[in-house]
């Protein structure tokens, strides 16, 4: 399609130990249009993140000024710290057409819904809730608290699943990459996203 549209704000939810991170990363290396909304959060830095690339992070003070300030499209408090989407940097991408993926829990998602109704969301889940408890297991990183509360957490945002617009199931890493890569080329065809262009062609 040769029209450049506006491009779709792409929200991808899951719970965590559902490997949304990974199916990310590939469908960075397949599909060339997509950008990343880098979020801002108060949490502490985990081991081979990057400021500026994995989240901004910022200070509560900091954080709560961007806030006041209208900064923020949408953020939350989770598990003790602040998480927000920046408005500029999202509105740029989207404004340059681009597919901008943002990475972020089910509550900012339904926010996200209001403000972007022309919004895709998609929701990955695990093939069981057995097998997400073997995933977590197999990291080695968590106590068994851990696993129980991140279990725990995981059924709850289960709850806003059928809220979304698609699920995609990840069983087979390269089916759930290529599951979310056709939801995102299937909606840049949708016709109520393509007005512009049917009139250029029908006025050819
Ligand atoms: P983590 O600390 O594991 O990186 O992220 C915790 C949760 O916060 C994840 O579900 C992640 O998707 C979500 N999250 C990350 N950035 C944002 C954001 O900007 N807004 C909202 N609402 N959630 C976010």
């Amino acid at each position: 399609m040769s029209t450049k549209n506006r491009g779709i704000p792409i929200v991808v939810s899951a719970p965590s130990g559902c490997g949304k991170d990974t199916i990310l990363a590939e469908l960075f290396k397949i599909n060339d249009n997509l950008a990343y909304s880098v979020s801002a959060t108060t949490r502490a830095i985990r081991e081979g993140e990057i400021d500026g690339v994995s989240y901004h992070f910022h200070t509560r003070e900091s954080f709560e000024k961007m806030i006041a300030d209208g900064e923020v499209l949408e953020y939350t408090e989770y598990c003790g710290n602040y998480y927000g989407t920046p408005k500029k940097a999202v509105l740029d991408m989207l404004d340059e057409g681009k597919d901008v993926i943002l990475k972020i829990e089910v509550e900012g998602a339904m926010n996200i819904k209001k403000i972007f109704p022309e919004c895709v969301m998609i929701f990955i889940l695990p093939p069981s809730i057995g097998e997400l408890d073997r995933r977590l297991r197999k990291r080695g990183t968590e106590t068994e608290e851990t696993i129980s509360a991140r279990i725990a957490q995981a059924r709850n945002e289960l709850l806003f699943a059928d809220k979304f617009d698609f699920l995609v199931v990840n069983g087979d890493l390269a089916k759930a990459v290529s599951d979310v890569n056709t939801v995102i080329l299937s909606e840049k065809m949708a016709s109520q996203r393509n007005l512009q262009l049917l009139e250029e062609i029908k006025n050819s």
